[in-house]
């Protein structure tokens, strides 16, 4: 073939703007403070000291080793060819075994579950149903960040008080004529586990108004001091779709493997239409080893019981060391491995914009601790700081609690 010999300018000039839906995600700010934390870090340790990281949701727990057997195993059984669409019958089963085991879920069958690359790609999917919706503020990020634009979603947040207790009557106005409400329990960024009352009247205005609930429950393991999750898989309703994922409760966070669960069968084919579409399915060996953690009951509350102590720990540590700062408020988190302290009576008052929402966050790094800024989580915190738990021992908690107790005098 002859090379063209047109002149470039005359060219019908190439698309500069494409589908709103992938335009409008903007790469969360936590991406960019990661890169930013390890730049920092390679300078502050040349102190000798140590860079603390408490922006990282990762966790620094290996995965279980009879999951990951199970993995070698899926591949020595060939499991190798294209998975069912929506997952295979033996990852559906184990799932909805275990999710009566454990929540009481009457009812649940494995035509209720579908399988997911992790709870983003169950969230995602959740998402696109709807045209709107509504949710908690603060809020992971990802679900303002990515969910709301690649959905293309007309997505309203509503603020809980500062105590993080609900304000029911702003929930039931922002659901009015909207399709669903988010909710994440429990809670990234505040460490709140909703209590059973709460949840029974967020679903009963939902359900008053015709309006779904997308309940995300990927922390659904990490609740401390004996306390309980309750799951929302419980409800026996067609407008309630939980959405799991295995990267919390097993440290399993690179395997990308996740499950909604919904009695609506509307609901239920649109998910595996969708998810056939996106990705062909979730990897089969990967679904044996995720079905091996489900059905090993002992081995997995082992494994989790270890986990929760040491991140009950940390907790308590951070917590203790935080609690009696001046000009910070604390609420001690129940779940999940995060604190989102607020400093609102610290960071001077004539400050605000970016100036404000970064006061905190610059300072800590300058100590060489890495957090997230508030406004990460929506419009209605900048004040606060989210600290990760997840993924630092005690010691280095004790040294970073002191380093605050310096910028906190
Ligand atoms: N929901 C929340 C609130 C999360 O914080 C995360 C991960 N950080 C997820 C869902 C999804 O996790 P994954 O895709 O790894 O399953």
């Amino acid at each position: 073939m002859q090379p063209t010999t047109e002149p470039l300018n005359t060219r019908t000039p190439i698309r500069t703007t494409f589908n709103p839906a992938l335009e409008d995600i903007r790469m969360s700010p936590i991406v960019s403070i990661s890169e930013e934390a390890r730049a920092r870090a390679k300078e502050f340790e040349k102190s000798g000291r140590p860079f603390v990281f408490f922006q990282r949701g990762e966790i620094d727990f290996p995965t279980p080793s009879f999951v990951v057997e199970a993995a070698k195993r899926g591949l020595d059984m060939g499991l190798t060819k294209y998975p069912k669409s929506g997952g295979e019958d033996f990852f559906k089963e184990a799932v909805a075994k275990r999710l009566r085991l454990d929540h009481e879920a009457g009812g649940i069958e494995p035509a209720h579950v579908v399988a997911t690359y992790g709870g983003q790609e169950g969230l995602e999917l959740s998402f696109k149903l709807f045209k709107s919706g509504a949710g908690f503020s603060p809020t992971w990020s990802c679900a303002l960040e990515n969910f709301v634009p690649f959905a293309q979603l007309d997505f309203v947040e509503v603020p809980l008080n500062r105590d993080f207790s609900v304000d029911f009557d702003r929930v039931e106005s922002a659901v009015r004529g909207r399709e669903f409400f988010y909710l994440n329990n429990p809670q990234n960024p505040t460490g709140k586990v909703f209590s059973e009352d709460e949840l029974a009247r967020i679903v009963d205005i939902c359900t008053r108004h015709g309006v779904f609930v997308i309940s995300d429950e990927a922390y659904e393991k990490i609740v401390y001091d004996g306390g309980r999750h309750h799951s929302l898989v419980r409800v026996p309703q067609d407008n309630v779709i939980t959405v799991f994922t295995l990267s919390k409760t097993f440290a399993m966070t690179g395997w990308r493997l996740g499950y909604v669960v919904t009695r609506n069968p509307k609901v239920a084919k649109l998910m595996r239409l969708g998810n056939y579409t996106q990705t062909a399915g979730v990897t089969t060996f990967l679904q044996y080893a995720a079905a091996e953690a489900m059905s090993n009951v002992d081995g997995s509350r082992r494994a989790i019981a270890t986990m929760v102590a040491e991140f009950q720990r940390r907790r308590d540590a951070l917590f203790d060391g935080l609690k009696d700062l001046p000009g910070v408020a604390i609420d001690r988190p129940a779940g999940a491995f995060y604190m989102f302290p607020d400093f609102s009576e610290f960071i001077p008052r004539e400050l605000s914009g970016p100036e404000r929402n970064h006061y905190v966050y610059e300072l800590l790094m300058e100590h060489g601790i890495a957090s997230v800024y508030g406004s990460c989580f929506g419009r209605h915190f900048g004040d606060n700081v989210r600290l990760s738990f997840s993924a630092t021992p005690v010691p280095v908690i004790h040294d970073a609690v002191e380093r605050f107790r310096r910028v906190f005098r």
